[in-house]
């Protein structure tokens, strides 16, 4: 090499999330880098599947865009805080995000399949009257790698050996609102049903929401994923109380909006989340009220028996309460199931999740955020 020759330096390389990248946004980058858009596929197979995030290691990528990756690729990590078991199998995986905030994930055995519950957010603004992480107020929004993050250290921790897949279920039923958090939500949902990451099939994964009417029309635009609607009453002047967003986009609108799910995705069923509170929702009238509520709509319904937490104020309804009120919906036409309360010895049941949140929110500015007044 002559004196006057230089090595060139390599284009700086934009900063890559690898576990919130998508295929779309590994693609970019690789275009942006000059490299063949088709090695995103790649790298996901490595990152997802292989659970290898070092970039030295990903050996069919040529040396140079490995180096180019290294130099780029951001790899969050959450420590794991705590990780407990119920005797009835579920576990709890408490993960720090940062130095004020933890969030939880659940696995849900049942029999050979696995169901992993997901959380979104540190907390959660819509203040639902009967849910553990709505009382402790919100944080922040996850990332897309913080959500993936969850997964993904499940996944690869070494429970199970290849062929077995650790997890057949993704749920977003943990704490915070996916919805509320859609920019993060999208690219995860892509990588979860992409046969180049995760591969789960579109029964496989489900989004649960509290009912943000417009965001449930993009979702159906955008992805085929189940939906689950926490609708927990059928008249509006109870909802209101119990879920406080219904003040912006009441039962009408809702319900429109599972009607539209439903006619976009025509081989689904939306899934009907509803809380069983004594005294509260689980009357025969309610039952009747449920039912007329949601005629037409191709629907099936989960009956939640409620999850107590300390200072909650709601009961659980009685055993005999709970089958009543499945009797009514069945007798109606109504495919209906109860669901069976899972990791309660943990605090790891439906609306016990509470994690860490250093909430953020005085209680007047949480509701102006859900759009309810306060
Ligand atoms: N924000 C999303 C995900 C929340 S958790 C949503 O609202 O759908 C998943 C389900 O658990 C929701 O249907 C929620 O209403 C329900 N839930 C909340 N607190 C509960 C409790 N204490 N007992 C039983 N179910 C509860």
């Amino acid at each position: 090499m002559s004196a006057t020759e230089r090595i060139p330096e390599p284009r700086s390389a934009r900063p890559l999330s690898l576990l919130g990248a998508d295929r779309a946004a590994l693609s970019a980058w690789m275009a942006a880098a000059g490299e063949a858009p088709f090695h995103a596929r790649q790298v996901l197979a490595w990152v997802h599947q292989r659970g290898i995030v070092d970039c030295d290691g990903m050996t069919d990528l040529s040396r140079s865009l490995r180096a180019r990756l290294a130099e780029a690729a951001v790899v969050t990590r959450l420590p794991l805080l705590a990780r407990e078991r119920d005797v009835d199998g579920t576990e709890k995986w408490l993960f720090e995000v940062d130095a004020q905030n933890g969030v939880e994930a659940v696995v849900i055995p049942d029999e050979e399949r696995r169901t992993l519950c997901l959380s979104t957010q540190a907390g959660c603004v819509l203040h639902c009257a009967f849910c553990a992480t709505g009382a402790q107020g919100f944080s922040r929004n996850l990332s897309s790698a913080e959500i993936v993050a969850q997964l993904w250290q499940v996944w690869h921790a070494g429970l199970f050996r290849a062929p077995l897949r650790p997890i057949h279920n993704v749920v977003f039923m943990g704490m915070g609102e996916p919805l509320a958090n859609y920019a993060a939500l999208s690219p995860v949902l892509h990588l979860l049903t992409d046969d180049c990451a995760y591969g789960f099939s579109k029964w496989r994964v489900t989004v649960s929401t509290a009912g943000l009417v417009p965001v449930i029309d993009r979702l159906a635009a955008e992805h085929d994923v189940a939906l689950a609607i926490s609708l927990h009453a059928a008249r509006d002047e109870l909802r209101d109380r119990l879920v406080p967003i219904n003040r912006v986009h009441p039962l009408d609108a809702l319900l429109g909006a599972m009607r539209r799910y439903a006619s976009r995705h025509p081989d689904r069923e939306v899934l009907v989340e509803y809380v069983m509170l004594d005294g509260v929702n689980d009357t025969p009238a309610d039952a009747r009220e449920l039912v007329r509520r949601l005629a037409g709509i191709p629907v099936k319904v989960n009956l939640i028996p409620f999850n107590p937490f300390p200072g909650s104020g709601f009961a659980r309804s009685p055993v005999a309460v709970i089958e009543d009120f499945q009797r009514r919906l069945i007798d109606s036409g109504i495919r209906t199931l109860i669901r069976r309360p899972r990791g309660e010895a943990i605090a790891a049941a439906c609306g016990q999740l509470a994690g860490r949140v250093a909430n953020r929110l005085p209680e007047r500015q949480r509701f102006a955020m859900a759009g309810v007044p306060a």
